[in-house]
């Protein structure tokens, strides 16, 4: 393998010079949810548009591969790491603005309690059933993030990306495919910018009564005190994965540090000093349980970052 190692330091030298924060060999396990993970290459936190294309140039120009991530509540990083640049859209690039016809625009480093917070102010209703899910707008736009029979997919009406070959352009929510976590950035290589949403007015009363409903409902059944990436596999059509994974006796089963969870068997939580590897073995130890079990095929819905 290529050492990269200079590349990427001057891929960072790059970065500060236009005063976008990052570290080289950054540990993944400090930007993932689950807790696991190797060293990047370089994690860089843009906080502009600009900054995001003048960074993607130089990997460009340089031939460093790169990735692009939100808060990596979805996501599993080998333990070895990856070589590549991790770019953050995050918490630098957060804002939201109320625009008239109860239209909403945000960037895409805006995380979804804020911009629930923000619309349950402005008494915006469409939104509830997100508070709670613990990513960004940008990977809420990737995954068509849902929850309690609402999606992302309801509420948006114009995505900002930019593409592969470095154009910025709005399309209308209507173009990106989007349906049950799925959406037309799984396969175009765009970069998520930014976007709009169309709320409804409703009271701030009926509004919070919704979100602390959903709030209660995760905190009762999800198991929130360990790190995890949520539900570890989609909704096989005509079932629910976590009662299929109950149905195979798979609750408590823990390879190293990971288990599924006692709680909520649809998601494997990292009990204390799980690694990726041990991670990535419970699932495919569930899958294949449950495939011979019941015939069903369950598909992971945490994407595995190489
Ligand atoms: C406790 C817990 C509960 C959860 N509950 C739910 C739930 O109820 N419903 C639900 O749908 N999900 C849920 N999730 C999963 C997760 O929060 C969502 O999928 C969320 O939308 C991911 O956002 P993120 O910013 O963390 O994305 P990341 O994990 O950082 O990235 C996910 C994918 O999106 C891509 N991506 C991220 N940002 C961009 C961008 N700007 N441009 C292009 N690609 C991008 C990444 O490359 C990656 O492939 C839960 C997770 C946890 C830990």
């Amino acid at each position: 393998m290529v050492n990269m190692n200079n590349t990427f330091q001057e891929l960072y030298n790059y970065a500060l010079s236009i005063n976008c924060e990052g570290v080289l060999n950054d540990k993944m396990s400090l930007h993932t949810s689950f807790r696991t993970g190797g060293p990047c290459g370089v994690r860089l936190s843009p906080a502009t548009t600009e900054q995001i294309i003048l960074i993607i140039n130089k990997c460009k120009e340089l031939n460093v591969p790169f990735v692009v991530l939100g808060n990596g509540t979805n996501v599993l990083v080998p333990d070895e790491g990856i070589e590549k640049a991790v770019i953050i859209i995050g918490d630098q690039m957060s804002k939201l603005e109320l625009l008239e016809d109860n239209t909403v625009s945000f960037t895409a480093g805006v995380n979804l309690v804020s911009l629930c917070r923000f619309a349950l102010e402005k008494e915006l209703s469409g939104l509830e059933f997100a508070f709670g899910i613990p990513g960004t707008l940008g990977g809420a736009v990737y995954m068509n993030a849902g929850a309690y029979g609402g999606e992302m997919k309801d509420v948006l009406t114009e995505i900002t990306h930019l593409t592969p070959d470095m154009r910025v352009e709005t399309i209308s929510a209507k173009d990106a495919d989007l349906s049950y976590r799925h959406s037309v950035y799984k396969n175009n290589g765009c970069i998520i910018l930014g976007g709009k949403l169309k709320l409804k007015p409703d009271t701030r009363e009926n509004i919070k009564a919704r979100m602390d409903d959903f709030l209660g409902r995760r905190k009762d059944k999800q198991p929130l005190e360990y790190p995890s990436a949520g539900s570890t596999f989609k909704r096989p059509e005509g079932y629910f994965a976590g009662a299929l994974i109950e149905q195979c006796n798979l609750k408590g089963k823990a390879v190293g540090g990971a288990q599924v969870s006692e709680k909520h068997a649809g998601f494997v939580i990292n009990k204390g000093g799980a690694t990726s590897t041990d991670i990535l073995k419970l699932i495919e130890f569930v899958s294949e349980t449950v495939k011979n079990e019941t015939g069903v095929t369950l598909e992971p819905e945490v994407i595995v970052l190489r």
